[in-house]
């Protein structure tokens, strides 16, 4: 046990009620991955840490720690990313994205990468939230490889030939591999993930590609459907879940 203070910056991925006035933070931090603090009285009307209820804020806090659990003392906003609010397309991906990073299991890692890549597709959500296909689907495919589900596909598993500019690829999700059009048997072709080489291409760009550039990617739009298509079936199937969100994205069409 140690009362001492602790200060670090996080992002809160979402917050729970726990008791009347107080919250349970999920917090993804830098150097201790996601953790969960205890924010006393938030709830109160004129509760100076108000703003911590709202998800998504980035924020410095100062926490004490006690056995497992973290104690909020002082938060201060960051970004507020109060951009989420104003688009429906926004929040429903910004949700998505809090899910897939509490499926995840990170408690307790050092996780500098996912962090990084929570806090630049969070922010640009907020201030571009028109470009929500091309951070849906970069981010997944980022978090799956940053969790090692997935790989820069380069050349064909079986032949090793590198791919072909006309080619067509496919994606055995079961286990990562890719196969080119002349390896892959029609009884296959069926049962495997039929991508372009254009679509390839993208997902080994939302790997290969800078964090901080990452969702700047300019991707055509039947393309970024069929990349949200692929990446939402890859993820439900490594994280084990079940992911609805291109059915919510598609309810909010006019
Ligand atoms: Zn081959």
């Amino acid at each position: 046990m140690s009362g001492d203070s602790l200060s670090f910056k996080g992002i809160v991925i979402s917050s729970s009620e726990y008791k009347d006035i107080d919250r349970l933070l999920s917090v993804l931090t830098r150097d201790l991955g996601l953790i969960t603090i205890m924010a006393k009285g938030i709830a109160k009307m004129n509760s100076r840490h108000a703003f911590l209820s709202m998800s998504f804020v980035f924020c410095d806090f100062t926490v004490t720690k006690s056995g497992a659990f973290y104690y909020l003392k002082e938060a201060s906003i960051i970004e507020n990313n109060m951009g989420l609010s104003s688009s429906l397309e926004g929040m429903t991906v910004a949700y998505h994205m809090s899910e897939l990073i509490r499926f995840s299991s990170f408690d307790n890692m050092p996780t500098e990468d996912l962090y990084e890549l929570t806090n630049y597709a969070f922010y640009h959500l907020s201030h571009k939230p028109e470009d929500y296909k091309v951070i849906y689907a970069a981010f997944n495919w980022r978090l799956l490889y940053l969790l090692g589900f997935n790989k820069v596909y380069d050349y064909c598993d079986r032949c090793g030939e590198e791919f072909n500019t006309n080619s067509f690829l496919y994606v055995d999700i079961d286990n990562s591999h890719i196969v080119c059009q002349n390896c892959c048997s029609s009884y296959e072709k069926d049962r495997l993930y039929e991508l372009p080489l254009v679509a390839v291409n993208a997902l080994n760009y939302f790997i290969e590609s800078d964090i901080r550039k990452l969702f700047n990617a300019s991707v055509e739009d039947s393309l970024l459907k069929l990349l949200m298509s692929f990446t939402t079936i890859y993820a439900a199937v490594a994280l084990e879940r079940q992911i609805t969100t291109l059915d919510s994205l598609s309810n909010l069409e006019p």
